[in-house]
């Protein structure tokens, strides 16, 4: 399996020097040349099998001779023990056909832990085979930066710096990254807003002789390596409800920022697994939403909600959903993201739109619908959810379904990180898992700029040993 550019002016490359790379060096995201194939009986027999094992299955093709079936399995086996529900994606039902798929479990509470604990070592492998050292530079709105700090703490020959917009994460969430004890992990927390901080991660990748200097590379949703873990769950997750015949299969509502663990769920449909259709849920910061709903990709201005991992302006992942949806017309794809970023907006065609429509749906939640969502799920099941799960709880009640399917609704965060909305909605508050407490009670180590890269670049250089 080779892994081909969005923008078409990329090498084809490996899985393994697409991990160790993340962006692709002309600017594109990368994605497998062709999307391996499950039948429908493969499908099904996933029905009972321990996580572990489906995703085995599913990145193994994906993967292909970058590892062998021997480190893929010895790699997720450990990525899963940290997990505190042998299930690793259960789903709970909480209405006549509705569900949440709880994607919490792992060791900072929220999804991004379901890929980034395998892609942290499947990444230190090939970083090994190949030699030499990484920086890996992510941005965050919150949980990648604490994801990946879980995953990429304490190893060798990598060093981790994270970016969060300065007050604009919880305070859970912060301090889940600034205490952590890892001398390879330095924390930044950026005078600006989250797109104010991916825009100069991107900024720093364009540089290439400084990145190419430092070995930069990046670990957040725009490495495949994480949709291709994050695939599994859409998996697991349908294989359990069905068999569909003839329905078509279920409809996955997914709080989204970046579009990248809804982008998941194209991938596992472009992979043969049969879904009604995916509904992308955002708060007020609702990009994706007016895009798939009205035709025009334009980045607003970003607002501060109480699901802050989804104030998010510019969804990076949109970029495949384009790709795929133009027939993977890399020349178009170019000439779209670079009207988007000299202009800051984009008119999708009618067929563009239509072909984007055939899978994806969309709808958005204010902050006002999100505690009505977490008070309703708390009422009716005695249930607390987290605010993210809340805006696709809310899209999830709002819904007019056609046909009577099954609806999933990813939860991606424990209500215990953030507890002043759910308290806000609920008059509770939720426990603290044991493994958080500790993150709450240890010392904060972070510096603090402005939002300029420069400042972000000197920073790296003056932290990273001298080669
Ligand atoms: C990151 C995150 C999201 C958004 O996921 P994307 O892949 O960026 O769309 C939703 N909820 C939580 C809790 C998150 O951490």
């Amino acid at each position: 399996m080779r892994y081909l550019s969005t923008r078409g002016a990329s090498p084809l490359i490996s899985f393994a020097d697409m991990l160790l790379a993340g962006l692709a060096p002309d600017g594109g995201l990368y994605l497998p040349e062709s999307w391996p194939q499950f039948s429908a009986t493969e499908i099904a027999a996933f029905k009972g099998k321990p996580y572990p094992d489906v995703a085995e299955a599913v990145m193994g093709r994906l993967i292909g001779d970058s590892f062998s079936p021997a480190e893929l399995h010895a790699d997720i086996a450990a990525a899963y023990s940290s997990f505190t529900d042998p299930r690793i994606a259960p789903l709970r039902q909480i209405g006549p056909d509705l569900y949440l798929m709880e994607l919490f479990h792992g060791p900072t509470l929220a999804f991004k832990d379901v890929a980034m604990q395998i892609l942290g070592r499947l990444f230190a492998r090939a970083l090994k085979r190949q030699g030499g050292r990484a920086t890996v530079l992510a941005a965050t709105s919150g949980d990648t930066g604490s994801a990946a700090i879980a995953a990429l703490g304490g190893l060798e020959n990598i060093e981790v710096f994270v970016l969060h917009p300065k007050g604009r994460v919880s305070e859970v969430q912060r301090r889940q990254m600034t205490t952590a004890p890892y001398a390879n992990v330095h924390n930044i927390a950026v005078e600006g807003t989250f797109d104010d901080a991916q825009a100069i991660v991107k900024a720093l990748f364009a540089e290439t002789d400084f990145a190419r200097a430092v070995s930069l590379t990046a670990v957040n949703s725009i490495n495949f390596a994480r949709i291709a873990a994050q695939a599994v769950y859409y998996f697991t997750a349908a294989a359990e409800l069905g068999p569909f015949e003839g329905k078509g299969g279920p409809v996955f509502v997914v709080p989204t920022g970046n579009f990248g663990d809804v982008f998941a769920g194209e991938a596992a449909m472009r992979m043969g697994l049969p879904v009604d259709k995916l509904w992308v849920a955002t708060n007020s910061n609702d990009i994706m939403a007016r895009a798939l709903n009205e035709g025009v990709y334009a980045a607003g201005k970003a607002q501060p909600t109480l699901s802050p991992s989804m104030d998010i302006q510019v969804a990076s992942n949109f970029e495949r959903a384009l790709f795929e949806a133009s027939g993977r017309d890399a020349n178009w794809t170019r000439e779209q993201m670079a009207t988007f970023g000299a202009e800051g907006s984009l008119v999708l065609s009618p067929p563009i739109l239509a072909a984007l429509r055939t899978r994806y749906a969309a709808a958005r939640a204010d902050d006002t619908e999100t505690l009505a969502a977490i008070a309703r799920v708390e009422r009716e099941t005695g249930q607390l959810i987290d605010p993210h799960t809340g805006v696709a709880v809310a899209a999830a009640f709002n819904l007019k379904l056609r046909k009577k399917v099954p609806v999933v609704v990813l939860s991606t965060a424990h209500p215990a990180k953030f507890p002043a909305a759910v308290n806000q909605a609920t008059g509770r508050i939720p426990e603290v898992p044991p493994r958080l407490k500790a993150a709450l009670e240890g010392d904060e180590n972070c510096s603090v700029m402005a939002a300029e890269k420069g400042l972000v670049r000197g920073l790296i250089e003056a932290i990273l040993p001298r080669s």
